[in-house]
């Protein structure tokens, strides 16, 4: 028998993220929309030092901000809390780290890793975009909402298309298409 107290079990399997993922795409929104903020207070620009999680290595960055890095392990740790088997990786913005990696001409970004069962290989996603990682977050915790930038409502059957590429979700876009026919 299997263990199930090892480890916190997933919640969903990836059949029924699909499942759940097309049924979103299409049904239409009809809850409210908050338009959010029309004027908000642009965070400034400045260097940071950023310390590779990995080797300890302090390096000076720009982008993205050091407000980005920390909400986005933020939202990963709450997947984590969640039970879901997530990671995020920011090796690509250490020098020493990226330097025994393969393509350092591409841009440095943060990898996103999430499998939906121990069987599964992992998925693995690039993106230095927060509200990627904030839609994933509500799609997983069973929400059909996010608040985007500027704190206005967003349905994420508008964002079907960040979720496929973050989980790897497939047979979600053709669904669509028939029934757009
Ligand atoms: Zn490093």
């Amino acid at each position: 028998m299997p263990d199930k107290k090892k480890r916190k079990l997933v919640l969903h399997t990836r059949e029924e993220l699909e499942d759940h993922l097309r049924t979103l795409a299409n049904t239409p929104y009809t809850g409210e929309r908050f338009p959010g903020a029309c004027c908000y207070s642009p965070v400034r620009e400045s260097l940071y030092k950023f310390v590779c999680p990995h080797c300890g290595m302090e390096t000076d960055l720009l982008y993205p901000s050091e407000y980005v890095f920390d909400e986005t392990q933020e939202v990963v740790k709450k997947l984590q809390k969640a039970g879901y088997d997530a990671y995020l990786y920011c090796t690509e913005f250490c020098p020493r780290c990226r330097s025994v990696s393969e393509n350092t001409k591409r841009e440095a970004e943060m990898q996103f890793v999430i499998r939906f069962s121990d069987s599964e290989n992992y998925h693995v996603a690039r993106s230095n975009i927060l509200q990627d990682y904030l839609c994933v977050l509500e799609f997983l915790l069973g929400n059909e909402v996010m608040s985007g930038s500027f704190g206005e409502t967003v349905p994420l059957n508008e964002r079907v298309d960040v979720l496929v590429k973050m989980l790897g979700l497939t047979n979600v876009e053709a669904q669509q298409k028939i029934r757009n026919r």
